[in-house]
């Protein structure tokens, strides 16, 4: 392939604004923000998820107490009727106060029992309670977190955007006076080889691989005519020369 000496020196202007958009999108890739915005958007699917568990448990757990409350009222109810009749005067039969009293005694233990469980339940109530509030707490901490971050992400974002976009401008400047043949051939190299398709030759080496050309291709070089388009024997990016190639 053969291109003026200017053309291919237009290619080294391409090969650096490339470079410059190669490493825009890496920085756009490799923000810290990315990797704290999933770390907090994982904490507010955890928190979500356990307040809900512990509203449901909350919420069991209300039901749970109403139910114990309503048996301690049932049995101190039965208890009542039965102080009544005691005390009424009413019952003549020893035996049958005798059952009465007994049955007052062991309505009483139960009471007591029931009462223990309403305890039980009121402390586990608080408890879920306290938890939830905590969880609320970190959770709205989280959500200013994940504002704070992701306004920083975009702020970059759109600093990377009007970069790139700079450089896409003068891009399309540079590559309008590059013949088609060769801007073909240096696109084909730039897809092989990260974005970068054609490098200088300075003080003998390939400014693509940083390796120092041998004898031979150095030869077969200064034979070349100064339109002969050259490629990298060992990279086969478009080696363009330059004042400083050293030949
Ligand atoms: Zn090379």
């Amino acid at each position: 392939m053969k291109a003026s000496p200017e053309a291919q020196r237009k290619l080294l202007e391409l090969a650096d604004i490339d470079a410059e958009l190669g490493r825009i999108a890496h920085r756009r890739r490799s923000l810290p923000e990315h990797a704290e915005i999933t770390r907090l958007d994982g904490r507010d699917a955890e928190l979500r998820d356990s307040i809900a568990a512990m509203t449901a448990q909350a919420s069991d757990l209300g039901r749970e107490q109403a139910k114990a409350e309503a048996d301690v009222e049932q049995v101190r109810a039965r208890i009542d009727r039965d102080r009544q009749r005691l005390d009424g005067g009413m019952i003549a039969s020893p035996k049958e106060l005798e059952n009465l009293q007994s049955e007052i005694q062991s309505l009483a233990r139960r009471q007591s029992d029931l009462e223990e469980i309403v305890l039980d339940v009121m402390e586990r109530r608080e408890t879920t309670s306290a938890d939830l509030r905590t969880a609320a707490e970190e959770r709205a901490l989280v959500g200013s977190q994940l504002a704070a971050v992701t306004a920083a992400r975009d702020a970059t974002l759109a600093e990377l955007d009007e970069q790139a976009s700079g450089a896409e401008a003068k891009r399309a400047r540079v590559a309008d006076v590059i013949p088609g043949e060769l801007a073909e051939l240096y696109d084909k190299m730039r897809a092989q080889h990260g974005g970068v398709g054609a490098a200088a030759l300075r003080q003998r080496g390939c400014q693509g691989c940083n390796l120092t050309l041998n004898t031979v291709d150095l030869n077969a070089i200064r034979a070349a005519a100064e339109d002969e388009v050259l490629r990298c024997e060992e990279c086969r990016r478009i080696l363009v020369r330059t004042p400083e190639s050293g030949l």
